[in-house]
């Protein structure tokens, strides 16, 4: 970044002299009106960032009020619980726990009750995170994962 008037490197300042828009340093923004400070695109920061490498999962959860949701639509069709539980082939028990709220329905079992109520219980959670340093990564491989698995 030059100064427009005496060459000279710096800090630059939008400046209005003599009804010409020039960018100028300090020392010769005096001889105008300094409208705006010119920004230097700081190349630095960008890459500082990029350099932080974050790791965006998106997670399938089990809506918070899927208690709720499925007992107000199985009532609205009418059906018992254990009318319900038959039709897609669980046990009462089950839908009684599920819909008291005592027991969260897997994720399976969450798409097949709300394929059969047609309401969606399932729902898509973001995690952002960082990446974990590469030392910690290394100490414990996918590699040595599947090792442990097949003993
Ligand atoms: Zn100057």
């Amino acid at each position: 970044m030059i100064c427009d008037m005496c060459g000279s490197e710096g800090k630059l300042y939008k400046t209005i002299i003599e009804d010409a828009q020039l960018n100028v340093c300090h020392e010769c923004s005096k001889f105008g009106k300094v409208t705006a400070i010119v920004e230097q695109k700081d190349a630095t920061i960008k890459e500082s960032k990029s350099n932080q490498e974050l790791q965006t999962e998106v997670m399938e959860i089990i809506v918070e009020d899927y208690a709720e949701k499925i007992r107000k639509k199985r009532e609205s069709l009418g059906l018992k619980q254990g009318e319900f539980a038959k039709k897609i082939s669980e046990k009462e028990s089950l839908i009684q726990k599920i819909e008291s709220g005592h027991l969260e329905p897997s994720l399976g079992l969450a798409k097949k009750i709300g394929s059969f109520l047609k309401i969606k219980l399932t729902e898509e959670h973001e995690e952002t995170h960082e990446k974990q340093s590469k030392t910690k990564t290394d100490s414990f491989t996918i590699g040595d994962f599947i090792k442990i698995k097949g003993k």
